[in-house]
């Protein structure tokens, strides 16, 4: 590229760069009240602060290039720093060292006051602020070698093109210095300079999708779960019950089933007199309690108020009534952290066979009208079709 390029047309590269950052950092704030640290907030100041800093550096001239390095340096490195400081927050980690961010940031500083006011040279400088942003970014590698490995595809993505990115910064300085090119301006204004330097902008945007792409995954499963579940107990609502109950019912080998509807004995009393927040308290305990009653593939879902419905896979219904029993006399041994000692709470469970996703809805109406057996019967019961 000669010296007379159109200064504006260097913008474009930096402008990407801040746009992505400026997005990831509106993802932050949409995500800020579910995300557990503000890892998002870090990585979208990793590229604006390099973003900025290449954008100044695209309008200046030589002279102000050297005069200005010491400074657009720093954005650089805090750059570097703080996507180390991100990736580390969203692999679980605690961030990475202030001290050791400042310690390679001042060595890297100096080094380009001394080679801009000193002795002026660019090449070195570049070569030096090259090493001290991998140097930076390497901070976090420490972490992420100790973090599980994850199965996701785009989290493998974003792993390692992070890896990439470091591997890049790391080999660039000594690629280019294996140039046949002499004179420094020669080697700062060559195509092959350009295109490493492409390379590297193209390297963190890959970086940059990958993280937006999760992020995006993030927040859809984030809508997938509010609409799933039940705000109170977290147990699958109706609509996912059913939802998943198809997805069981497909697989024949699950075969055969048995649909338990549940609801809780006179909760009515525990709200009189305990109160409304205890009541709440009740039907949480009991949405954390009765998952652990059952295999994990079993499905337990709130159906509404205090009822509680449970698909039981891979049983005949003389199982099922065992399995059930066994729960109904457990919850008499379980103390509710809420309720006074010696309170107790029952329930009452109506259970019904399915052969396939079809009669779902049928034995669903049959438990029900089974359960209202119990409460009939006294409460506190199984009751089960006939004959079981
Ligand atoms: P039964 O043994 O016949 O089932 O008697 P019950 O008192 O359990 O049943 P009833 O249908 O008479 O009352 C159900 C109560 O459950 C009334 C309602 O205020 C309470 N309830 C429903 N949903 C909630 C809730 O989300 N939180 C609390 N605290 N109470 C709830
Ligand atoms: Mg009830
Ligand atoms: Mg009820």
């Amino acid at each position: 590229m000669s010296q007379s390029a159109d200064p504006y047309f260097a913008l474009i590269a930096p402008a990407c760069i801040m746009l992505f950052g400026g997005l990831i950092a509106v993802c932050w704030w949409m995500q800020r009240k579910q995300l557990r640290s503000p890892f998002l907030l870090w990585l979208a100041a990793g590229y604006v602060l390099p973003a900025a800093a290449l954008m100044a550096q695209s309008l200046m001239n030589d002279a102000q290039l050297g005069a200005a390095a010491p400074w657009t340096a720093v954005l650089y490195l805090s750059g570097g720093w703080c996507i180390a400081n991100g990736m580390v927050l969203r692999i679980g980690g605690k961030g990475v060292s202030v001290l050791a961010g400042l310690l390679i940031g001042a060595a890297t500083v100096s080094g380009l006051y001394y080679f801009s006011r000193v002795d002026d040279q660019l090449w070195i400088r570049v070569q030096i602020l090259t090493l001290g942003m991998a140097l930076q970014q390497l901070l976090a590698v420490r972490y992420m070698l100790t973090a599980k490995a994850s199965a996701d595809r785009l989290e493998k993505w974003v792993f390692w093109t992070y890896w990439i990115n470091i591997a890049y910064a790391l080999l660039r300085p000594v690629a280019v210095w294996l140039l046949p090119v002499q004179e420094v301006q020669e080697v700062t204004r060559s195509g092959y300079w350009l295109l490493t330097l492409a390379l590297a902008v193209l390297f963190s945007l890959w970086f940059a999708l990958g993280l937006l792409a999760c992020c995006v995954r993030d927040m859809l499963d984030v809508l997938r779960e509010e609409r799933n579940r039940d705000p109170l107990t977290q147990l699958l609502n109706r609509r996912a019950f059913m939802e998943c109950a198809q997805a069981l019912m497909s697989d024949a080998r699950q075969a055969p089933w048995v649909v338990v509807a549940a609801d809780i004995d006179y909760f009515k009393q525990i709200n009189d007199r305990w109160g409304h927040a205890c009541g709440d308290q009740v039907l949480r305990e009991l949405a954390q309690w009765l998952p652990r009653q059952v295999r994990e593939k079993d499905l337990v879902a709130r159906f509404g108020g205090e009822e509680f419905v449970l698909l039981l896979t891979g049983v005949q219904l003389q199982e099922a009534y065992v399995i059930v029993e066994r729960m109904r006399e457990n919850l008499h041994r379980h103390q509710f952290t809420m309720l006074p000692a010696g309170a107790a709470l029952t329930l009452s469970f109506g259970l019904a066979p399915v052969i396939n996703w079809e009669s779902l809805e049928s034995a669903m109406m049959q438990a029900d009208a089974l359960l209202y057996e119990a409460k009939n019967a006294g409460r506190d019961r199984v009751q089960a079709l006939r004959g079981a």
